[in-house]
């Protein structure tokens, strides 16, 4: 490991900011030095917190369509966190950057964190355009944050692939509506209803609206868990008032007892399976469907993935070991009889 990562590395664990600053920097620059350097780092944590379950920040994400209230909501999470004496990270996906040219998320002055606070950060990523939803750069940056913060908010706006993304990255993933948005039906109808953990009717403070929507988002899930729908116990459904800090504390003791109820085993399960589907969209970014074709299918692709996930590489490594070995087999010529 070089001197200057060394040096990242120390101030990262020290939630020195501008050494974690200079680590998302890295992890946004698409150049191959940036990103060599991001994976020796990944792997190094990696390495230090196998499937980091237990010693690992808590990684929430908050979703849903714009204007619920979704960077409001995160701000009192964030502050309410601090004031229980955790360290707090924010990450912003930005949807909009790739037309606006790098515009935050929200607007930022509504994050009443102190900048001096070293155990806040907060950050902006965006998504660049990336057609498969949460991009790569989401990945590594939350998981570089959870190595360092105990917790780490991701937000999310949108409705479809993102939403299904997020349970790649989230322990708990939070669904965000407002009163008479008509976002209950919208998700039924989306399919996405099973992905939460948790929903949560914001603005609780249009009172009449909010509690409609509250009882309508109930009995929703309770018909989706009278068919079966869910493999465990039905999500959780809250509200709050981010404007007036109401149900903020219901919030965070329905993470918590979503993340008891998840277990370490489940925890450790989840983020394994956040790693292959990670590590999968980057061989198909890298090698394509005939990539994956040459070494024998999806199947084989998701085993050796796995495998090497397991052994205690980060998916970019994992990827990359497997990219070496495909090139050698194609340049192989009796690679038809002896596939990898
Ligand atoms: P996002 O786009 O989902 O991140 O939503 P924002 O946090 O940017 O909020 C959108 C608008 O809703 C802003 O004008 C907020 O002031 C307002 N807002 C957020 N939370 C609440 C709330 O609890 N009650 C009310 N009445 N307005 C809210």
């Amino acid at each position: 490991m070089t001197r200057d990562l060394k040096h990242v590395l120390a101030g990262l664990r020290a939630r020195d900011k501008a050494s974690v600053a200079q680590v998302l920097n890295w992890v946004e620059d698409r150049r191959f030095a940036a990103q060599s350097r991001v994976q020796e780092l990944l792997d190094r944590l990696c390495r230090e917190h196998g499937d980091g379950a237990e010693d690992e920040g808590l990684r929430i994400g908050l979703t849903g369509p714009p204007g619920v209230g979704k960077s409001s909501l995160v701000a009192r999470l964030g502050c309410a966190y601090r004031q229980a004496g955790r360290s707090v990270a924010v990450v912003a996906i930005d949807p909009t950057s790739v037309v606006s040219g790098g515009a935050l998320l929200g607007d930022r002055a509504r994050m009443e964190f102190d900048p001096r606070d070293r155990d806040c950060f907060m950050r902006s990523l965006s998504t660049r355009g990336h057609a498969g939803g949460l991009s790569y750069a989401v990945h590594s940056a939350v998981q570089i944050l959870a190595s360092a913060f105990d917790v780490v908010l991701v937000e999310t706006t949108g409705v479809g692939q993102n939403e299904t993304d997020i349970i790649h990255i989230a322990d708990t993933v939070v669904l965000v509506v407002q009163p008479g948005g008509g976002d209950t039906l919208q998700f039924l109808k989306a399919g996405v209803m099973e992905i939460p953990d948790l929903f949560v009717v914001n603005k609780a403070d249009e009172t009449k609206l909010a509690q409609r929507a509250l009882s309508d988002l109930k009995s929703a899930l309770h018909t989706l868990a009278a068919v079966g729908s869910f493999s465990g116990a039905p999500p959780q459904a809250i509200s709050t008032s981010a404007r007036h800090g109401d149900g903020i504390e219901d919030l965070m003791n329905a993470i918590s007892a979503h993340r008891e109820g998840l277990g370490d085993k489940g925890r450790s399960h989840r983020r394994q399976q956040g790693d292959l589907a990670w590590s999968f969209s980057l061989f198909l970014r890298d090698f394509g469907v005939f990539g994956m074709n040459q070494l024998g299918g999806q199947e084989v692709v998701k085993r050796l993935l796995h495998e090497g996930l397991v052994r205690g590489s980060s998916p970019p490594a994992v990827v990359d070991t497997l990219g070496s070995a495909l090139l050698r087999a194609i340049r192989d010529p009796d690679f038809q009889r002896h596939r990898v």
